[in-house]
């Protein structure tokens, strides 16, 4: 019943082309100065908009992935640190403990003085 249409006699649509920006007076597909059409391809842009999504999630997920190796080299690092002081402490004692019986062993023989 109310179909809209343009009059035949009225000036082709005004459209802005994606591409290049400018704006024609035409009712062509394409773009008259650039010669890329109007229409957008859906594909390219969910191509894009999914590329873009999988580089921020592959981007956080290596962020947080040197986050966490980070933490875990401190952590080792103190372990390390923590057990070699223990070594040497254990190592000392030990040291400490054969010269205290060599000692007892040598004045029970009477070769050193008491
Ligand atoms: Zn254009």
């Amino acid at each position: 019943m109310w179909a809209v249409t343009r009059p035949p006699t009225a000036a082709p649509a005004q459209r802005v082309c994606p591409r290049c920006s400018r704006i024609a007076h035409t009712d062509d597909r394409r773009c008259p100065f650039c010669g890329r059409g109007y229409t957008r391809r859906p594909l390219a842009s969910l191509v894009l908009v999914l590329l873009v999504f999988a580089a921020g999630i592959l981007g956080g997920m290596a962020l947080m992935f040197a986050a966490v190796a980070d933490r875990v080299e401190d952590e080792l690092d103190t372990r390390v640190v923590t057990i070699e002081r223990d070594i040497d402490r254990s190592v000392r004692d030990v040291g400490d403990d054969l010269a205290r019986r060599l000692d007892q062993r040598l004045r029970e023989r009477g070769l050193l003085a008491p």
